[in-house]
């Protein structure tokens, strides 16, 4: 096969929406590749998902955008009060606030099954002259030329990785230093809702609306969705103590199991007039209640010899929420806001769609390259 026709194969390690977008998008350009997941089956869980100008014109490529948008309700403007309920910021911007179950549907739906490998855990991989083999947990080897890492935040891919160029001396010194769990996530989603017992749940726009309260670490974001149910969110920023005390979290499996004790901690927390985060947690099937670990650290290293890490392997949240919990000056939130929408790259091998911002998109390096 010539240079030109020659078309990698790719194993992608972890089916979380990394893995499945990453997937979607091979799939649309042709590219040879499969799923591997530790996972027995692929649970939809969390709450809700903000897609804005950085994801846009991805999905626009992959000709979803239209099926997210009726899947989302537009999110134009967020309230940030206090545990008084006192208006500390009124912020607008453009999004689409769908939830998490929803998007991973859409995506999966792009993915054929026979793809997907699921209860294969990765064990170990290695790099073969053309191309990587990998070992999963049922004791057999995969083959193919690129080996992408989109296997979440405690990603043993990246690990492995990081452990050979650091044998090699190629390792920088940031990406040694361990990473901090900064912020603890609890993530629920009620089933549907009337006006009358969540106000504006039936409006036509998303309301966004966060608390935050003066003498704890916490914040809470809920967001109303297309289904008139409440997606929330409980931030617990960590310090030192806290941080220890969550260590076993660690190791363990997301899920709902882990949420209750959390649940407990933050019901009395204050939403609006009359209602209390516990009203909302009532109302929300337990089976979808989950407790997730954010952490701080942006890897500088993610790609070496045929391994890519993607996603929460990569890229580890935590620093903005943190700013946030400090009460942000306006300025700074427009400053982010603005940053964030020009941020809007393309997929460099798929055609291009029209760019639909105001502004124009800041610089894609990668776009360029290909075009060349
Ligand atoms: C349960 C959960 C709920 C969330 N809820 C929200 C939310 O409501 N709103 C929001 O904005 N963000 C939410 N987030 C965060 C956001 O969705 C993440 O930033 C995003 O999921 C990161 O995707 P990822 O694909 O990089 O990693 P993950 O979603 O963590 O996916 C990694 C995948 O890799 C698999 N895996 C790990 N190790 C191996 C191995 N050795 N072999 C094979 N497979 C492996 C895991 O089983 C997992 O399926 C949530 C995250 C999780 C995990």
């Amino acid at each position: 096969m010539s240079r030109e026709t020659f078309k990698p194969k790719i194993l992608i390690i972890g089916c979380g929406l990394a893995g499945l977008s990453l997937a979607a998008i091979l799939e649309h350009a042709k590219i040879p590749y499969e799923l591997f997941d530790k996972a027995k089956e692929l649970r939809p869980l969390g709450s809700a998902i903000s897609i804005g100008p950085a994801v846009m014109p991805m999905f626009t490529q992959l000709g979803i955008m239209e099926q997210v948008q009726a899947k989302g309700k537009l999110m134009t403007e967020s309230f940030l009060t206090n545990e008084k309920l006192e208006l500390l910021t009124h912020l607008d911007f453009h999004t689409e606030a769908v939830e998490r179950p929803a998007l991973q549907g859409i995506l999966l739906s792009l993915i054929p099954k026979h793809k997907i490998h699921l209860n294969k855990r990765v064990l170990s991989f290695c790099e073969t002259g053309e191309g990587v083999m990998i070992r999963t947990s049922d004791n057999k080897t995969h083959h193919g030329n690129i080996l992408v890492g989109a296997d979440g935040p405690y990603s043993s891919v990246r690990q492995t990785m990081y452990q050979k160029m650091d044998k090699e001396g190629k390792l920088p010194s940031v990406d040694k230093k361990p990473f901090k769990y900064s912020t603890i996530c609890l993530v629920g989603q009620t089933y549907p809702l009337d006006e009358a017992t969540y106000a504006h749940v039936e409006d036509d726009v998303c309301r966004y609306e966060m608390v935050i309260c003066d003498d704890r670490p916490l914040c809470c974001c809920t967001f109303t969705t297309a289904e008139k149910t409440v997606c929330w969110m409980v931030f617990e920023i960590l310090d030192q103590e806290s941080n220890d005390k969550n260590d076993n979290f660690r190791s363990t499996e997301w899920g709902p199991e882990a949420a209750e004790s959390m649940c407990n901690q933050v019901r009395n927390l204050r939403l609006r007039e009359n209602l209390v985060l516990g009203d909302l947690i009532d109302k929300t099937p337990k089976n979808v209640i989950c407790k997730v670990m954010l952490e701080e650290k942006i890897f500088k290293s993610w790609v070496y010899g045929r391994t890519v890490l993607i996603g929460d392997g990569n890229d580890l949240h935590g620093q903005v929420l943190r700013k946030v919990m400090h009460n942000m000056p306006l300025k700074l939130w427009h400053l982010v806001r603005d940053e964030v929408s020009a941020y809007r790259p393309q997929i460099s091998f798929l055609p291009l769609v029209e760019d639909r911002g105001t502004k124009g998109p800041a610089k894609q390096p990668s776009l360029k390259k290909t075009q060349v």
